[in-house]
């Protein structure tokens, strides 16, 4: 598995860390200890073709003593997945069923609408983090929400091209025309860490560097703003900055701009804190100049919701 060269080892918001060797790989960073099923079946194959040739398997145990016993642990692991795999799928089985009979059913005309046609007053961009769904601390209802997920909530600037989020920026506010977007950042954010701990003459052979360097301006003002506070507070500071850099990079959009100017759309952030469960949410107080920094905007509608 890829390994990303990050400077924590842990998503603990208070942990202390030695941020210039610590190897993170990527799957602590979203806290999954499963293995993707790609490298499952790789597993599988290998293990398949070592059963069809003995040969080849005592040559291989030989030559390496601990092979054995890692076979019998992946053995293990592979059968500990495969047994769980049914029960996962049968509690959303169980999940489904509900929602169909408690909601879909009960409400027949609402979904047969909505099976016609979508029109959400909120386009969200939020973490991928499994911490963070909107729609459960928001309680956004099917139809109500238009929402793209990626790492950090990073909306990247018009110039940088095409991408998923751009994508589903475009479909939103041209097509379904979306009245708000809200971006949402969030407490304990790996992807934040991770920005925040890039080296800036590192190579950027990991997805999660690349895609993250969408918020170096968030992380440079920070760093100015900040530069008195430890690491875990940098990262505290950057997660609503990155926020704010989001906003200001949605206006980088010309069929977004001219929306907020014609005030057919208003861009909102928000911060969702799930160490204390608490919720900011601020409106983008856009005047319009046509230049793009941080003198230009203000933040209007402050609100704080515990
Ligand atoms: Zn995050």
């Amino acid at each position: 598995m890829a390994h990303a060269v990050l400077q924590s080892s842990s998503l603990s918001c208070s942990s202390s860390m030695d941020r210039s060797r610590t190897l993170v790989k990527a799957s602590d960073i979203f806290g999954s200890q499963l293995r993707s099923p790609e490298i499952e079946q790789t597993h599988l194959r290998f293990l398949d073709s070592f059963k069809r040739n003995p040969t080849i398997r005592l040559k291989a145990l030989r030559e390496s003593p601990g092979l054995a016993q890692e076979i019998i642990d992946d053995k293990a692991k592979i059968a500990e997945v495969t047994k769980k795999a049914p029960y996962h799928f049968k509690e959303l089985k169980h999940r489904f069923l509900g929602f169909k009979k408690d909601k879909y059913l009960k409400d027949l005309e609402h979904y047969q609408r909505l099976s016609e046609a979508q029109a959400p007053k909120f386009m969200v961009i939020a973490c991928a983090d499994s911490r963070v769904c909107p729609s459960s601390i928001l309680g956004f209802q099917p139809g109500e929400a238009f929402v793209v997920r990626n790492v950090a909530n990073l909306v990247p600037p018009h110039e940088n091209g095409p991408s998923e989020t751009n994508a589903a920026l475009e479909f939103a506010v041209n097509s379904l025309e979306v009245e708000n977007i809200l971006v949402i950042g969030h407490s304990c954010c790996g992807g934040i860490k991770a920005l925040m701990s890039l080296e800036d003459d590192a190579d950027s052979s990991s997805f999660i560097r690349s895609w993250v360097t969408v918020g170096k301006p968030a992380r440079f003002k920070t760093k100015n703003a900040a530069s008195n506070l430890n690491f875990d507070q940098q990262c505290r500071h950057c997660e609503k900055e990155s926020v704010n850099r989001s906003l200001l990079n949605l206006l980088t959009y010309p069929w977004i701009e001219e929306r907020v100017i014609r005030g057919k759309l208003a861009i909102h952030g928000g911060y969702y804190d799930f160490i204390d469960c608490t919720f900011e949410k601020w409106t983008l107080d856009y005047k319009g100049s046509g230049l793009l920094s941080s003198a230009e905007y203000s933040i209007k509608n402050r609100e704080f919701w515990a």
